[in-house]
């Protein structure tokens, strides 16, 4: 842990307005909201609340930075490349600060938001690797023509992003769009604003032309369905509720067509096998649910497991979910810090009185912990069965749902009875095992002997109400270009 640098516990909050055309300003309402320490309870600073006037705003001048003969349309595609290397390198100088800046606002142990820090900066170097790298084809088209496609960018992109991952749903958003040349405005989520505000000034100095990024924190009804409504928006990118979502693509669908990437929730089925190695398993299965507080749209939220091994399975995760460390976020021993706030605080706790009146048996937590902040004790529910709303709801807390099957055809029909189709796990020695759940399983990831292996190359996204469209990886850039097709007539084709 020596190798670990010190967070900074009280960080100064050095910018806490709105972000437009490379300068921070006031909300044109002037009204600010309290962003909370969910550690404490307690406002940590007043924010400027962006509404549609400052979408507006943010809007036009993404638009003028975009436009035909713009010092960023004429760039070259490696110099939006380098601009991206160096934030990368001003987020790795700023290391300290930002992971603090994120354990401050969201309460996620200190040592989680390093980890998120770094692969923010891990995405950033990887899309900025892309930038002069995607391109388009000559076409081979009948007649006496020349044909080729073009890769553009789409043009002003709105991305929304949640509050369980403040900097890395930020980095994920710009880093494709700012390698393939759009310009973008980005609504933080309310509850955590403060690395993204600060990570704005970052792209300025790292040498973005004023009105490529724009920050606008605010609130989703009033600032972010501005976005999402917004004539002069052409995409909308979204990380969030599958609620949520329906209602961004409605927005975009009546006004004006946006293409439209989504990346919403899950109720993940993670099936353990008898014949799998039971302690790794447990571990997984526990961390698959439990990593950052519960708060992960990928959770492994149903843990089927096989009758042979069901009650072996319970003694162990119980014995886990005990051991589990929950307190100060700023202590490198914790594992768990608080909810982000109380109203996932008390829907959380709801869930757990919801799971014992429908009859599942409370193993273990199911209780708040301390009398300060929003802390939840590690839960473990077992005798779960697929009808109860623990087990078909997204929770999204530190509540495990311990399921028994007895066959790998019973099991496979159980996980795909869902309206998601985020991800899915398996552990098992039996490579047929795996393979049939690999092909049937009707999810964006599938993991077999592992949980959680999120990987910039690779793509993430859900299947059914989980998502559309995927991000990282060479799918994620394809969500940020238009495809154009242009054909000149030539006197003789040659071969
Ligand atoms: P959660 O329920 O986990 O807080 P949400 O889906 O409500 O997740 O929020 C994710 C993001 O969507 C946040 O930035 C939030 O402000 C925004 N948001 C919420 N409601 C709307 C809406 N009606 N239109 C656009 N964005 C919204």
């Amino acid at each position: 842990m020596s190798s670990i640098p010190q967070p900074i516990k009280n960080p100064e909050i050095k910018y806490t307005q709105i972000f437009i055309n490379n300068e921070y300003v006031n909300s044109a309402s002037g009204k600010v909201f309290p962003t909370i320490n969910p550690s404490t309870g307690k406002k940590i600073c007043d924010v400027q609340e962006g509404d549609k006037a400052d979408v507006d705003k943010a809007v036009a001048a993404a638009k003028e930075a975009f436009k035909f003969g713009s010092e960023w349309r004429r760039m070259d595609a490696s110099r939006r490349g380098k601009i991206l290397f160096k934030l990368a390198d001003l987020m790795e100088r700023d290391l300290v600060y930002l992971a603090s800046l994120d354990t401050l606002d969201n309460g996620k142990p200190y040592k989680s938001a390093l980890g998120d820090i770094m692969f923010s900066i891990h995405v950033i170097r990887y899309y900025a690797g892309w930038a002069d790298k995607v391109h388009g084809k000559t076409i081979p088209v009948d007649g006496n023509y020349f044909c080729y496609t073009r890769h553009e960018p789409v043009g002003v992109c709105g991305q929304i992003i949640p509050w369980n991952y403040p900097l890395l749903m930020f980095s994920w958003k710009i880093a494709p769009a700012l390698a393939l040349g759009n310009v973008v405005v980005v609504k933080p989520a309310e509850q955590t604003p403060l690395s993204a505000i600060y990570a704005a000034s970052l792209c300025k100095e790292a040498g973005f032309p004023p009105g490529v990024v724009n920050v606008v924190p605010g609130y989703g009804p009033t600032a972010g369905a501005a976005i999402s409504g917004h004539p002069d928006v052409n995409k909308v990118a979204f990380t969030g509720s599958t609620e949520i979502g329906q209602l961004i693509m409605q927005a975009s669908g009546a006004s004006n067509l946006k293409r439209i990437t989504l990346e919403l929730g899950g109720k993940s089925p993670n099936v353990i096998f008898a014949d799998a190695d039971i302690d790794i398993a447990v571990e997984q299965a526990h961390e698959a649910v439990m990593t950052n507080m519960g708060q992960c749209c990928v959770a492994g939220s149903r843990t089927f497991v096989q009758e042979d091994i069901y009650d072996e399975f319970v003694k162990k995760s119980v014995e886990r979910a005990k051991k589990r460390t929950v307190g100060d976020p700023w202590d490198l021993s914790s594992e768990q810090g608080p909810q982000v706030d109380e109203e996932q605080f008390n829907k959380i706790l709801n869930y757990i009185k919801i799971g014992q009146e429908e009859g599942a048996k409370l193993e273990c937590g199911g209780q708040r912990k301390g009398d300060e902040g929003y802390f939840i004790e590690p839960t473990v529910f077992s005798c779960v069965t697929d009808s109860m709303k623990i087990a078909k709801e997204e929770i999204f807390g530190p509540v495990q749902q311990l399921i028994k099957f007895k066959d790998i055809n019973e099991v496979i029909e159980r996980a795909n009875d869902t309206f998601y189709g985020l991800g899915a796990a398996i552990f098992t020695n039996d490579i047929n095992k795996a393979m049939m759940f690999t092909q049937a399983v009707k999810a964006g990831t599938v993991w077999v002997n592992c949980y959680n292996a999120v990987n910039v190359q690779s793509p993430f996204g859900g299947f059914k109400m989980s998502g559309i469209g995927r991000e990282l990886g060479e799918y994620g850039l394809q969500q940020y270009s238009e495809v154009k097709n242009v054909v000149i007539k030539i006197p003789q084709k040659n071969s």
